[in-house]
């Protein structure tokens, strides 16, 4: 079930193509990675998914409807740009967007002090924006973001600024609210967080979808043939390199990648006729890293 359908969506600035017929699901209740290098249309498509902005083309469904009814309540975004006014005081201003996505003014003072003694910050109350440090504002843009409970989150670099206690803390934040059932929408150029925090990813590239699925599959589908071979004792010398090259060979460990048509038993069968005294024998995995940088690179940028 998805809580957020992209249909040959399209966004045309004068004569370039922000978005290029762009289509997706992004299933209820996952943690889904919004990926691509500088340019490729991620805040573009974020614009439009929120409203700030419309499509030229194409269709978008949230939980079954057509977006344009039901967004404001419904979807809390972190941009990358702080958006808050730097002269108005941190309670004031959460209340008042908080009123703008439909709660009462009882209920965001409620949900704002609720928020502000679980991250132990209600002396802020009463302080301007400008008076906090980067990494105090983006805590401030989180619960304006997530204040109003929306089912479907957007976070742009939501740790941008943040210094790892406050990281971990969001973090396990980003978690609970996945765990009460909202949808996570993350966008970063931080591979290794997506590895950690996403399930689903699509990649983006010059506008169009160039990759999508479970992380566990994607990276399943752009294996290389590469093993770990841990062992001890030294290895023998003279093994026959028809089925393998040897990518790096450290004195209790071998990397090595099967070459086509080969299989890895055909290895590991040779290594074990010679006596070896094997460890470990296992499959390595491309990074989110490696996969990003081989389905982008080669690409020229107008
Ligand atoms: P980054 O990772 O650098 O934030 P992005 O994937 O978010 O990049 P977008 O900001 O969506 O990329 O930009 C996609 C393309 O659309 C870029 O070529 C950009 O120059 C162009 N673009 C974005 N907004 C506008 C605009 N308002 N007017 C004209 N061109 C725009």
């Amino acid at each position: 079930m998805s809580i957020l359908s992209l249909r040959n969506v399209q966004k045309r600035y004068h004569n370039h193509i922000a978005v290029n017929n762009v289509s997706f699901d992004i299933p209820e209740g996952s943690i889904f990675g919004l990926l691509g290098p500088n340019g490729a249309g991620k805040t573009s498509l974020i614009r439009i998914i929120t409203g700030i902005t419309g499509a030229d083309s194409g269709e978008i469904i949230f939980d079954g409807q057509n977006i344009n009814n039901i967004r404001a309540a419904q979807i809390g975004y972190l941009p990358e740009e702080r958006g808050l006014y730097k002269k108005m005081k941190v309670g004031e201003q959460l209340v008042y967007l908080a009123r703008l996505k439909g709660l009462s003014k009882r209920d965001a003072k409620k949900t704002i002090d609720h928020w502000f003694e679980k991250f132990e910050i209600t002396e802020w109350w009463n302080k301007k924006v400008q008076e906090l440090s980067k990494g105090m504002q983006q805590k401030i843009q989180f619960v304006a973001t997530v204040m109003h409970d929306p089912k479907l989150l957007i976070l742009d670099e939501p740790f941008s600024g943040l210094d790892p206690i406050n990281t971990n803390l969001i973090k396990s934040e980003i978690y609970e609210l996945n765990q009460k059932g909202a949808t996570i929408v993350f966008s970063t150029h931080r591979m290794e967080q997506v590895e950690e925090i996403c399930e689903h990813i699509v990649l983006i590239n010059q506008g169009q979808k160039i990759l999508e699925g479970k992380v566990d599959d994607v990276k399943n589908e752009h294996k290389e043939n590469k093993f770990k071979i841990g062992f001890k004792g030294g290895m023998p010398s003279g093994l026959t390199k028809d089925s393998f090259t040897v990518i790096s060979d450290d004195h209790d460990e071998l990397i090595i990648q099967i070459k086509p048509g080969h299989k890895p038993n055909e290895l590991l069968g040779e290594l074990m006729q010679k006596g070896v005294n094997i460890q470990s024998y296992n499959e390595i995995l491309p990074s989110l890293n490696e996969i990003f940088i081989n389905q982008v690179k080669g690409v020229s940028y107008e």
